[in-house]
């Protein structure tokens, strides 16, 4: 057993993002002008980090999104047309500190969002930025637009010990973690975990229980971390999601995660909630 709590990555407090000020369009005008202003540095479509891991900010230069406070240091973001995906990401989070990586994942998925996002889903028009950044108004018909979150499951079954993970084809070799799909309109997280389970590994589960959540910015992902009992051991891989599906035992997985030469798989990397499942479960 643990103390240590096992927080994701991408997790934690972040900014004060200071909703209350969001309808105050001269008030964020004026912090933008102020002294202690200052603006995330981007670089090659991410957000740029200095050489201890840290965000790299700049003065503030006419930004669009208010991020909120650091202290009494206001935060600001230009929108950035964000091309990464996470695969191309994944060198540069491996760089990122932790206590930057709330905000990290804040300003990637508010900026994607604004850069593909800037016309009225109901009218077709060009639409303003509004509320500080976290939405966008419609001067046509008057709609009001939030950034997108999209829900996610991603989760651990569990049979006689062993636990069930899984490769997609674009994984590094060897590289095992655990099955994820996006909730559909009209499930809640409990039957989108059942359902992706069955169609992805044939696998029946009960006794779905939640673990933790987080944020994933590519492009703007809500992680719901769950674990299940399945009912048996049998496998059926749907071949177009998996390349193969195993279970692994508790030393197997204590081998993946410690990185011994001798470990049957690789584990997810370390700013992955699959990472953060298989840890606690080893810890429980
Ligand atoms: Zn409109």
């Amino acid at each position: 057993m643990t103390d240590l709590p096992l927080d994701p990555f991408f997790t934690g407090p972040g900014l004060d993002r200071a909703d209350a000020l969001r309808a105050d369009e001269a008030g964020i005008r004026a912090l933008a002008a102020g002294p202690r202003a200052r603006q995330l540095k981007w670089r090659d479509g991410l957000p740029e980090l200095g050489g201890d891991g840290r965000l790299s900010w700049a003065a503030a230069n006419g930004p669009d999104l208010f991020l909120g406070f650091d202290g009494d240091a206001p935060c600001f973001s230009r929108v950035e047309d964000v091309t990464a995906d996470a695969r191309s990401a994944f060198p540069l989070m491996a760089l990122l500190d932790r206590n930057d990586a709330p905000l990290f994942a804040a300003a990637l998925s508010l900026s994607r969002w604004h850069s593909r996002h800037r016309f009225c889903a109901n009218s077709g028009h060009l639409t303003e930025i509004a509320r500080g950044g976290w939405s966008r108004r419609c001067p046509n018909c008057g709609a009001e637009h939030y950034p997108r979150v999209d829900p996610v499951v991603i989760m651990l079954a569990e049979h006689d010990g062993k636990l069930l993970l899984g490769r997609q084809p674009q994984y590094p070799p060897n590289r095992y973690s655990a099955l994820a799909g996006f909730v559909e309109v009209g499930e809640n997280l409990e039957a989108a975990v059942a359902r992706e389970l069955f169609e992805e590994a044939g696998v029946r589960v009960r006794n779905i229980r939640y673990v933790a959540s987080q944020p994933w910015p590519f492009p703007s992902s809500l992680m719901f971390g769950c674990h299940a009992d399945a009912d048996g051991p049998e496998l059926t891989i749907d071949t177009a999601e998996l390349e193969d599906a195993r279970w692994f035992s508790r030393a197997e997985v204590a081998a993946a995660l410690e990185e011994r030469p001798d470990a049957p798989f690789q584990p997810p990397p370390r700013m992955a909630i699959a990472r953060t499942l298989l840890e606690r479960w080893l810890a429980a």
